[in-house]
């Protein structure tokens, strides 16, 4: 690896599935394109056992790259005990930052709602047990995903990813606890009403992802998203909180550190 943009903004990428097919060609190769573009930290992001064990494999092959390990609600018909069994052994392992990503997705409905609810009742409780936060994805189900969190007399801290609105729901999030991140779809020219929400939301509980390889912003869009674009998504948020690249760099990186508990980037 050479060595990173040390005196530009420096961003982390809290949600790519590195694991995915479509980079395994190049991996090498997107993730230096990462570092220059000051993308110093990426949680890879697990949908299911396997691809949660890849996440994993990943972190031990890349010191910047940390794992979260969960079972996405596409997948909630699938699930067998023993897999949720095995995440809760492999979340104690170092460079397990979070559970997920988890949730519901009333928009596909791939899983019978109520087991969608129970596999998504069980990541709570082991981020609970582990003591991680949860990578949470809400599809058309903001109101189920956060009435469950609120009914819970502990709850864990997590992100709600992909965010896609309304505010009334992310106020909702963030009186919760938790954190709201944003996407290249911040960046589509369809996305104006987004954009209202993410400039008025406080920006020290806002992160960035790229969700790649879905979701390329719009220079890249329709193109593999990767996570070097998590700039383009960081400079639309700076347009609409008026504010330098490096302050929304810097602030949505402390609190993706806080929130994973992520060391800072030595490289
Ligand atoms: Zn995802």
């Amino acid at each position: 690896m050479t060595a990173p943009a040390s005196h530009g903004p420096v961003f982390i990428d809290t949600h790519a599935h590195l694991g995915d097919p479509r980079f395994s060609s190049d991996l090498d190769a997107c993730l230096e394109r990462a570092r220059a573009a000051g993308v110093l930290t990426v949680i890879a992001v697990g949908t299911d056992l396997a691809s949660s064990e890849a996440a994993l494999a990943l972190s031990h092959r890349y010191p910047h790259v940390y794992a979260a390990l969960g079972i996405h609600p596409h997948e909630a018909a699938s699930v067998q005990p023993p897999d949720v069994r095995r995440l809760g052994e492999l979340a104690g392992e170092p460079k397990v930052v979070a559970l997920g990503e988890t949730g519901l997705d009333f928009y596909r409905n791939l899983a019978p709602p109520p087991v969608a609810e129970a596999v998504f009742r069980q990541h709570l409780e082991l981020a609970l047990e582990a003591d991680l936060p949860v990578i949470i994805h809400s599809r058309q189900a903001q109101d189920a995903v956060l009435d469950i969190l609120a009914s819970l007399p502990r709850r864990p801290s997590g992100v709600l990813h992909s965010f896609d609105g309304p505010l009334a729901a992310a106020r909702r999030a963030l009186d919760l606890g938790l954190c709201i991140s944003f996407t290249g779809v911040l960046t589509y020219p369809n996305a104006e009403g987004l954009r209202q929400v993410a400039g008025q939301l406080p920006l020290d509980r806002i992160l960035l992802e790229t969700d790649c390889p879905y979701l390329a912003p719009q220079p890249h869009r329709g193109k593999r998203n990767e996570p070097a674009y998590v700039a383009v998504v960081a400079e639309t948020l700076a347009q609409l909180h008026h504010l330098p690249l490096t302050d929304v760099a810097r602030i949505t990186s402390d609190s993706a550190r806080r929130l994973f508990r992520l060391g800072r980037p030595t490289g």
